[in-house]
Protein backbone atom coordinates (compact mmCIF):
# COMPACT_ATOMS: atom_id res chain seq x y z
CA UNK A 1 0.00 0.00 0.00
CA UNK A 2 1.16 3.53 -1.37
CA UNK A 3 0.10 6.41 0.66
CA UNK A 4 3.06 8.70 -1.48
CA UNK A 5 1.96 11.44 -3.06
CA UNK A 6 2.24 10.65 -7.09
CA UNK A 7 4.56 13.96 -8.78
CA UNK A 8 1.09 15.24 -10.34
CA UNK A 9 -0.38 15.44 -7.02
CA UNK A 10 2.42 17.32 -5.22
CA UNK A 11 2.86 19.75 -8.06
CA UNK A 12 -1.14 20.28 -7.03
CA UNK A 13 -0.54 21.31 -3.70
CA UNK A 14 2.14 23.51 -4.14
CA UNK A 15 0.30 25.35 -6.97
CA UNK A 16 -2.63 25.86 -4.67
CA UNK A 17 -0.33 26.66 -1.90
CA UNK A 18 1.34 29.53 -4.00
CA UNK A 19 -2.29 31.03 -5.25
CA UNK A 20 -3.61 30.60 -1.63
CA UNK A 21 -0.27 32.85 -0.33
CA UNK A 22 -1.17 35.94 -2.45
CA UNK A 23 -4.09 35.96 0.32
CA UNK A 24 -3.11 35.43 3.78
CA UNK A 25 -3.92 35.39 7.16
CA UNK A 26 -4.65 39.39 7.07
CA UNK A 27 -6.60 38.88 4.02
CA UNK A 28 -8.93 36.31 6.01
CA UNK A 29 -9.06 38.09 9.41
CA UNK A 30 -10.43 41.21 7.35
CA UNK A 31 -13.32 38.87 5.82
CA UNK A 32 -13.87 37.80 8.78
CA UNK A 33 -14.34 41.18 10.74
CA UNK A 34 -16.25 42.73 8.40
CA UNK A 35 -18.55 39.24 7.57
CA UNK A 36 -17.29 39.54 3.81
CA UNK A 37 -17.50 36.66 1.53
CA UNK A 38 -14.07 35.88 -0.22
CA UNK A 39 -15.00 37.42 -3.23
CA UNK A 40 -11.60 37.89 -4.68
CA UNK A 41 -10.29 34.43 -3.67
CA UNK A 42 -13.50 32.37 -4.76
CA UNK A 43 -12.50 34.22 -8.57
CA UNK A 44 -8.45 33.63 -8.63
CA UNK A 45 -9.62 29.90 -7.56
CA UNK A 46 -12.36 30.03 -10.23
CA UNK A 47 -9.91 31.19 -12.73
CA UNK A 48 -7.27 28.86 -11.90
CA UNK A 49 -9.70 26.33 -12.52
CA UNK A 50 -9.02 24.78 -9.11
CA UNK A 51 -12.54 24.86 -8.30
CA UNK A 52 -13.89 22.75 -11.33
CA UNK A 53 -11.58 19.91 -9.89
CA UNK A 54 -14.20 17.44 -9.89
CA UNK A 55 -16.09 18.52 -13.38
CA UNK A 56 -14.96 16.36 -16.56
CA UNK A 57 -12.72 17.57 -19.06
CA UNK A 58 -15.54 17.25 -21.81
CA UNK A 59 -17.35 20.03 -19.62
CA UNK A 60 -14.39 22.54 -19.31
CA UNK A 61 -13.32 21.21 -15.95
CA UNK A 62 -10.08 19.58 -14.55
CA UNK A 63 -11.19 15.73 -13.90
CA UNK A 64 -9.33 15.08 -11.27
CA UNK A 65 -9.46 12.55 -8.56
CA UNK A 66 -12.07 13.00 -5.38
CA UNK A 67 -7.96 12.83 -3.47
CA UNK A 68 -6.94 15.71 -5.65
CA UNK A 69 -9.79 18.09 -4.83
CA UNK A 70 -9.36 16.94 -1.12
CA UNK A 71 -5.56 18.43 -1.47
CA UNK A 72 -6.98 21.64 -2.98
CA UNK A 73 -9.01 22.47 0.07
CA UNK A 74 -6.81 21.15 2.45
CA UNK A 75 -4.38 23.94 1.11
CA UNK A 76 -6.66 26.35 1.25
CA UNK A 77 -7.37 25.53 5.14
CA UNK A 78 -3.71 25.06 5.51
CA UNK A 79 -2.50 28.72 3.89
CA UNK A 80 -5.01 30.07 6.65
CA UNK A 81 -8.03 30.52 4.61
CA UNK A 82 -11.34 28.84 5.19
CA UNK A 83 -12.70 26.78 2.16
CA UNK A 84 -16.45 26.92 3.19
CA UNK A 85 -16.52 29.63 0.86
CA UNK A 86 -16.05 27.71 -2.31
CA UNK A 87 -16.29 23.81 -1.48
CA UNK A 88 -19.95 22.89 -1.98
CA UNK A 89 -19.64 22.85 -5.32
CA UNK A 90 -16.91 19.97 -5.53
CA UNK A 91 -19.28 18.14 -3.00
CA UNK A 92 -22.96 19.01 -4.71
CA UNK A 93 -20.99 17.34 -8.34
CA UNK A 94 -21.22 13.77 -7.11
CA UNK A 95 -24.73 13.53 -7.23
CA UNK A 96 -25.16 16.30 -10.47
CA UNK A 97 -22.31 14.09 -12.65
CA UNK A 98 -24.10 10.49 -11.21
CA UNK A 99 -27.64 11.25 -11.31
CA UNK A 100 -28.28 14.94 -13.61
CA UNK A 101 -29.90 14.72 -17.23
CA UNK A 102 -27.57 15.04 -19.80
CA UNK A 103 -29.01 18.18 -20.59
CA UNK A 104 -28.64 19.78 -17.17
CA UNK A 105 -25.13 18.62 -17.07
CA UNK A 106 -24.88 20.36 -20.89
CA UNK A 107 -26.46 23.41 -19.58
CA UNK A 108 -24.47 24.00 -16.28
CA UNK A 109 -21.49 22.27 -15.92
CA UNK A 110 -19.38 24.34 -18.66
CA UNK A 111 -20.40 27.62 -17.10
CA UNK A 112 -19.27 26.20 -13.26
CA UNK A 113 -16.52 25.50 -15.24
CA UNK A 114 -15.21 28.85 -16.42
CA UNK A 115 -16.65 30.40 -12.64
CA UNK A 116 -19.57 32.35 -14.57
CA UNK A 117 -22.17 30.43 -13.08
CA UNK A 118 -21.80 29.49 -9.00
CA UNK A 119 -23.35 25.76 -7.49
CA UNK A 120 -22.41 27.10 -3.83
CA UNK A 121 -25.62 26.38 -1.77
CA UNK A 122 -27.25 23.17 -0.50
CA UNK A 123 -30.59 23.36 0.89
CA UNK A 124 -31.02 19.99 3.13
CA UNK A 125 -31.54 21.12 6.99
CA UNK A 126 -34.89 22.19 8.07
CA UNK A 127 -35.90 23.74 11.02
CA UNK A 128 -38.17 21.16 12.33
CA UNK A 129 -36.24 17.65 10.87
CA UNK A 130 -32.75 18.51 12.58
CA UNK A 131 -30.69 15.42 11.96
CA UNK A 132 -33.12 13.50 11.13
CA UNK A 133 -33.15 14.90 7.46
CA UNK A 134 -36.39 11.94 6.60
CA UNK A 135 -38.49 14.77 8.45
CA UNK A 136 -38.25 17.16 6.09
CA UNK A 137 -41.48 19.05 5.17
CA UNK A 138 -40.35 21.41 2.06
CA UNK A 139 -43.13 19.74 -0.36
CA UNK A 140 -42.46 19.55 -4.40
CA UNK A 141 -45.88 18.80 -5.72
CA UNK A 142 -46.03 18.09 -9.18
CA UNK A 143 -48.78 20.31 -11.57
CA UNK A 144 -48.66 18.97 -15.18
CA UNK A 145 -45.06 19.39 -16.22
CA UNK A 146 -44.33 21.46 -13.70
CA UNK A 147 -43.55 21.22 -9.38
CA UNK A 148 -44.52 23.85 -7.16
CA UNK A 149 -42.81 24.04 -3.56
CA UNK A 150 -43.38 24.96 -1.02
CA UNK A 151 -41.66 25.11 2.85
CA UNK A 152 -38.42 26.05 4.74
CA UNK A 153 -34.62 25.29 5.32
CA UNK A 154 -32.36 26.67 7.73
CA UNK A 155 -27.98 27.20 7.64
CA UNK A 156 -28.53 27.32 3.59
CA UNK A 157 -25.08 28.20 3.43
CA UNK A 158 -23.49 30.94 0.64
CA UNK A 159 -27.02 31.68 -1.00
CA UNK A 160 -26.41 35.29 -1.60
CA UNK A 161 -23.09 34.50 -3.79
CA UNK A 162 -24.46 31.11 -5.49
CA UNK A 163 -26.34 31.19 -8.48
CA UNK A 164 -27.68 27.82 -8.56
CA UNK A 165 -29.26 25.97 -4.93
CA UNK A 166 -29.50 22.29 -4.59
CA UNK A 167 -32.60 21.19 -3.05
CA UNK A 168 -34.09 18.63 -1.08
CA UNK A 169 -37.68 18.10 -0.97
CA UNK A 170 -40.16 15.87 -0.17
CA UNK A 171 -42.44 14.97 -3.04
CA UNK A 172 -44.15 11.78 -1.06
CA UNK A 173 -44.97 12.46 3.06
CA UNK A 174 -43.02 11.05 5.29
CA UNK A 175 -45.85 9.19 6.64
CA UNK A 176 -47.27 7.31 3.33
CA UNK A 177 -43.28 6.00 2.48
CA UNK A 178 -42.67 2.35 3.15
CA UNK A 179 -39.17 3.42 3.89
CA UNK A 180 -38.66 6.65 5.89
CA UNK A 181 -35.46 7.95 3.06
CA UNK A 182 -38.01 6.97 0.15
CA UNK A 183 -40.55 9.91 -1.76
CA UNK A 184 -37.68 12.53 -1.80
CA UNK A 185 -36.40 14.60 -4.24
CA UNK A 186 -33.72 16.69 -5.39
CA UNK A 187 -33.48 20.01 -7.65
CA UNK A 188 -31.23 21.75 -9.59
CA UNK A 189 -32.81 25.78 -8.66
CA UNK A 190 -31.32 28.84 -10.72
CA UNK A 191 -31.82 31.32 -8.12
CA UNK A 192 -32.51 34.61 -10.47
CA UNK A 193 -35.02 32.67 -12.00
CA UNK A 194 -36.86 32.20 -8.76
CA UNK A 195 -37.44 35.76 -7.77
CA UNK A 196 -39.72 36.27 -4.56
CA UNK A 197 -40.62 32.69 -4.71
CA UNK A 198 -37.12 32.79 -2.35
CA UNK A 199 -36.77 34.52 0.22
CA UNK A 200 -33.34 34.07 2.18
CA UNK A 201 -32.84 35.65 5.88
CA UNK A 202 -29.23 35.73 6.83
CA UNK A 203 -28.71 34.15 10.29
CA UNK A 204 -25.74 35.59 11.99
CA UNK A 205 -23.24 32.84 13.82
CA UNK A 206 -19.86 32.95 15.13
CA UNK A 207 -18.22 32.06 11.65
CA UNK A 208 -17.98 34.00 8.57
CA UNK A 209 -20.19 31.41 6.46
CA UNK A 210 -23.12 33.51 4.81
CA UNK A 211 -25.36 30.81 6.12
CA UNK A 212 -29.28 31.94 5.97
CA UNK A 213 -33.27 30.63 7.26
CA UNK A 214 -34.59 29.85 3.39
CA UNK A 215 -38.59 30.25 3.07
CA UNK A 216 -39.72 29.23 -0.09
CA UNK A 217 -43.25 29.97 -1.04
CA UNK A 218 -44.64 28.52 -4.34
CA UNK A 219 -41.62 28.07 -6.40
CA UNK A 220 -42.48 27.33 -9.66
CA UNK A 221 -39.91 24.46 -11.98
CA UNK A 222 -40.12 22.86 -14.90
CA UNK A 223 -39.71 18.93 -14.65
CA UNK A 224 -36.25 19.51 -16.28
CA UNK A 225 -35.11 21.13 -12.78
CA UNK A 226 -35.54 17.67 -10.98
CA UNK A 227 -32.34 15.67 -10.75
CA UNK A 228 -32.72 12.09 -11.63
CA UNK A 229 -36.10 10.49 -10.52
CA UNK A 230 -38.62 11.45 -8.49
CA UNK A 231 -38.32 9.83 -4.74
CA UNK A 232 -34.76 9.05 -5.39
CA UNK A 233 -33.51 12.02 -4.18
CA UNK A 234 -32.34 10.88 -0.70
CA UNK A 235 -30.23 7.86 -2.74
CA UNK A 236 -28.51 9.93 -5.00
CA UNK A 237 -27.67 12.69 -1.65
CA UNK A 238 -25.70 9.90 -0.29
CA UNK A 239 -22.96 10.28 -3.51
CA UNK A 240 -22.88 13.77 -1.99
CA UNK A 241 -22.50 13.34 1.15
CA UNK A 242 -19.40 10.65 1.21
CA UNK A 243 -17.73 13.16 -1.02
CA UNK A 244 -18.63 16.12 1.56
CA UNK A 245 -17.46 14.14 4.41
CA UNK A 246 -13.94 13.42 2.93
CA UNK A 247 -13.63 16.98 1.60
CA UNK A 248 -14.61 18.20 4.79
CA UNK A 249 -12.12 16.05 6.55
CA UNK A 250 -9.68 17.60 4.17
CA UNK A 251 -10.35 20.73 5.41
CA UNK A 252 -10.31 20.10 8.94
CA UNK A 253 -6.60 18.33 8.04
CA UNK A 254 -5.31 21.47 6.77
CA UNK A 255 -6.70 23.18 9.52
CA UNK A 256 -5.08 21.22 12.35
CA UNK A 257 -1.58 21.82 10.24
CA UNK A 258 -2.23 25.20 10.31
CA UNK A 259 -2.62 25.41 13.92
CA UNK A 260 0.13 22.79 14.92
CA UNK A 261 2.90 24.84 12.63
CA UNK A 262 1.87 28.10 13.89
CA UNK A 263 1.75 26.75 17.54
CA UNK A 264 5.15 25.28 16.80
CA UNK A 265 6.71 28.51 15.87
CA UNK A 266 5.35 30.52 18.72
CA UNK A 267 6.62 27.96 21.18
CA UNK A 268 9.85 28.16 19.98
CA UNK A 269 10.31 31.41 19.82
CA UNK A 270 8.10 33.14 22.95
CA UNK A 271 10.48 33.04 25.64
CA UNK A 272 9.64 32.99 29.26
CA UNK A 273 11.52 32.02 32.71
CA UNK A 274 14.17 32.37 30.00
CA UNK A 275 13.76 30.04 27.65
CA UNK A 276 11.21 28.93 25.12
CA UNK A 277 7.94 28.04 26.10
CA UNK A 278 8.24 25.22 23.78
CA UNK A 279 11.15 23.18 26.16
CA UNK A 280 8.70 22.26 28.65
CA UNK A 281 6.41 19.51 28.25
CA UNK A 282 3.25 20.96 29.23
CA UNK A 283 3.16 22.83 26.45
CA UNK A 284 4.80 20.51 23.85
CA UNK A 285 3.13 17.59 24.30
CA UNK A 286 -0.62 19.26 23.00
CA UNK A 287 1.01 20.09 19.83
CA UNK A 288 2.74 16.70 19.22
CA UNK A 289 -0.09 14.36 19.92
CA UNK A 290 -1.94 17.05 17.99
CA UNK A 291 0.00 16.67 14.95
CA UNK A 292 -0.38 12.55 16.07
CA UNK A 293 -4.04 13.02 15.70
CA UNK A 294 -4.03 14.96 12.37
CA UNK A 295 -1.37 12.71 11.02
CA UNK A 296 -3.96 9.46 11.29
CA UNK A 297 -6.51 11.14 10.67
CA UNK A 298 -4.89 12.24 7.09
CA UNK A 299 -4.65 8.62 6.53
CA UNK A 300 -8.17 7.84 6.94
CA UNK A 301 -9.13 10.39 4.50
CA UNK A 302 -6.26 8.78 1.55
CA UNK A 303 -8.32 5.47 2.40
CA UNK A 304 -11.76 7.33 2.06
CA UNK A 305 -10.68 9.06 -0.72
CA UNK A 306 -9.24 5.93 -2.46
CA UNK A 307 -12.55 4.20 -1.68
CA UNK A 308 -14.32 6.80 -3.25
CA UNK A 309 -12.21 7.32 -6.22
CA UNK A 310 -11.98 3.03 -6.73
CA UNK A 311 -16.04 3.55 -7.02
CA UNK A 312 -16.07 0.91 -4.03
CA UNK A 313 -18.65 1.94 -1.36
CA UNK A 314 -16.71 4.37 1.25
CA UNK A 315 -19.59 5.78 3.44
CA UNK A 316 -17.78 4.04 6.77
CA UNK A 317 -14.59 5.68 6.01
CA UNK A 318 -16.12 8.78 4.62
CA UNK A 319 -17.27 9.12 8.21
CA UNK A 320 -14.56 7.82 10.44
CA UNK A 321 -12.35 10.82 8.26
CA UNK A 322 -14.88 13.65 8.78
CA UNK A 323 -14.96 12.21 12.66
CA UNK A 324 -10.79 12.22 12.97
CA UNK A 325 -10.08 15.02 11.50
CA UNK A 326 -12.60 17.45 12.87
CA UNK A 327 -11.89 16.14 16.17
CA UNK A 328 -7.64 16.24 15.34
CA UNK A 329 -8.45 20.20 14.13
CA UNK A 330 -10.06 21.03 17.54
CA UNK A 331 -7.68 19.54 19.52
CA UNK A 332 -4.62 21.28 17.47
CA UNK A 333 -7.13 24.09 17.83
CA UNK A 334 -7.09 24.05 21.19
CA UNK A 335 -3.31 23.50 21.65
CA UNK A 336 -2.76 26.31 19.55
CA UNK A 337 -5.19 28.29 22.03
CA UNK A 338 -3.00 26.98 25.23
CA UNK A 339 0.35 27.59 23.50
CA UNK A 340 -0.20 31.41 22.73
CA UNK A 341 -1.35 31.85 26.39
CA UNK A 342 -3.27 35.45 26.41
CA UNK A 343 -2.57 36.36 22.64
CA UNK A 344 -4.70 33.55 21.55
CA UNK A 345 -7.03 35.69 21.92
CA UNK A 346 -6.42 38.22 19.83
CA UNK A 347 -7.47 38.71 16.66
CA UNK A 348 -3.94 40.09 15.30
CA UNK A 349 -2.50 36.25 15.82
CA UNK A 350 -5.56 34.64 13.63
CA UNK A 351 -5.73 31.46 16.51
CA UNK A 352 -8.64 32.43 17.75
CA UNK A 353 -10.57 33.39 14.17
CA UNK A 354 -9.16 29.45 13.14
CA UNK A 355 -10.05 28.05 16.40
CA UNK A 356 -13.87 29.32 15.71
CA UNK A 357 -13.88 28.02 12.51
CA UNK A 358 -12.50 24.72 13.36
CA UNK A 359 -14.90 24.03 15.51
CA UNK A 360 -17.83 24.12 13.45
CA UNK A 361 -16.59 20.92 11.78
CA UNK A 362 -17.83 18.85 14.74
CA UNK A 363 -21.00 19.63 13.95
CA UNK A 364 -21.67 20.37 10.49
CA UNK A 365 -22.21 18.86 8.01
CA UNK A 366 -23.39 15.76 10.18
CA UNK A 367 -22.72 16.35 14.03
CA UNK A 368 -19.96 13.98 15.24
CA UNK A 369 -22.83 11.95 17.50
CA UNK A 370 -24.55 10.69 14.68
CA UNK A 371 -21.17 9.76 12.73
CA UNK A 372 -20.66 7.61 15.63
CA UNK A 373 -24.01 6.33 15.83
CA UNK A 374 -23.42 5.16 11.91
CA UNK A 375 -20.33 3.84 13.21
CA UNK A 376 -22.26 2.07 15.82
CA UNK A 377 -25.18 0.64 13.96
CA UNK A 378 -23.58 0.16 10.21
CA UNK A 379 -19.98 -0.94 11.04
CA UNK A 380 -20.45 -2.86 14.22
CA UNK A 381 -23.95 -4.04 14.13
CA UNK A 382 -25.10 -2.43 17.26
CA UNK A 383 -28.87 -2.22 18.08
CA UNK A 384 -29.91 1.54 16.44
CA UNK A 385 -30.11 3.95 18.60
CA UNK A 386 -32.41 6.67 17.39
C1 LIG B 1 -22.56 27.57 10.03
C2 LIG B 1 -23.40 26.44 9.54
C3 LIG B 1 -23.53 26.23 8.18
C4 LIG B 1 -24.36 25.21 7.70
N1 LIG B 1 -24.54 25.08 6.34
C5 LIG B 1 -25.48 24.21 5.88
C6 LIG B 1 -25.83 24.18 4.50
O1 LIG B 1 -25.26 24.90 3.67
N2 LIG B 1 -26.83 23.35 4.10
C7 LIG B 1 -27.49 22.55 4.99
O2 LIG B 1 -28.40 21.82 4.54
N3 LIG B 1 -27.18 22.53 6.30
C8 LIG B 1 -26.20 23.35 6.77
N4 LIG B 1 -25.89 23.39 8.11
C9 LIG B 1 -26.67 22.56 9.04
C10 LIG B 1 -25.88 21.44 9.71
O3 LIG B 1 -25.66 20.41 8.78
C11 LIG B 1 -26.69 21.00 10.94
O4 LIG B 1 -26.60 22.05 11.88
C12 LIG B 1 -26.19 19.71 11.53
O5 LIG B 1 -26.42 18.64 10.62
C13 LIG B 1 -26.88 19.38 12.86
O6 LIG B 1 -28.27 19.52 12.75
P1 LIG B 1 -29.06 20.42 13.82
O7 LIG B 1 -28.34 21.71 13.94
O8 LIG B 1 -30.48 20.47 13.46
O9 LIG B 1 -28.85 19.66 15.19
P2 LIG B 1 -29.86 18.65 15.92
O10 LIG B 1 -30.25 17.56 14.97
O11 LIG B 1 -30.93 19.44 16.56
O12 LIG B 1 -28.91 18.04 17.02
C14 LIG B 1 -28.50 18.79 18.18
C15 LIG B 1 -27.49 17.99 18.97
O13 LIG B 1 -28.10 16.76 19.40
C16 LIG B 1 -27.33 15.66 18.96
N5 LIG B 1 -28.23 14.55 18.58
C17 LIG B 1 -29.41 14.63 17.89
N6 LIG B 1 -29.92 13.41 17.74
C18 LIG B 1 -29.07 12.53 18.31
C19 LIG B 1 -29.03 11.11 18.45
N7 LIG B 1 -29.99 10.32 17.97
N8 LIG B 1 -27.98 10.55 19.09
C20 LIG B 1 -26.99 11.34 19.61
N9 LIG B 1 -26.96 12.68 19.50
C21 LIG B 1 -27.99 13.26 18.86
C22 LIG B 1 -26.53 16.13 17.77
O14 LIG B 1 -25.32 15.41 17.65
C23 LIG B 1 -26.27 17.60 18.13
O15 LIG B 1 -25.10 17.68 18.89
C24 LIG B 1 -25.03 24.35 8.62
C25 LIG B 1 -24.86 24.55 10.00
C26 LIG B 1 -24.07 25.58 10.45
C27 LIG B 1 -23.94 25.79 11.95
Amino acid sequence: MDFELSDSQKEIRTAVAATCARFGNDYWRSCDERNAYPDEFVKTMSEAGWLAALIPQEYGGAGLTMLEASLILEEINHSGGNAVACHAQMYTMAAILKHGSAEQKARCLPRIASGELRLQSFGVTEPDAGSETPRIKTFARRDGDSYVINGQKIFTSRYQHSDMLLLLTRTTPFDQVKKKTDGMSLFLVDIKESGSALKAVPIATMVNHGTNQLFIDNLVLPRAALVGEEGKGFSYLLSSLNAERILVASESIGDGRWFVEFATQYANQRRVFDRPIGMNQGVQFPIAKAHVSVQAADLMRFNAAARFDAGVSCGGEANMAKYLASEAAWEAGEAAMTTLGGYGFTKEYHVERKWREARLYRTAPIANNLVLSFVAEHLLGLPRSY
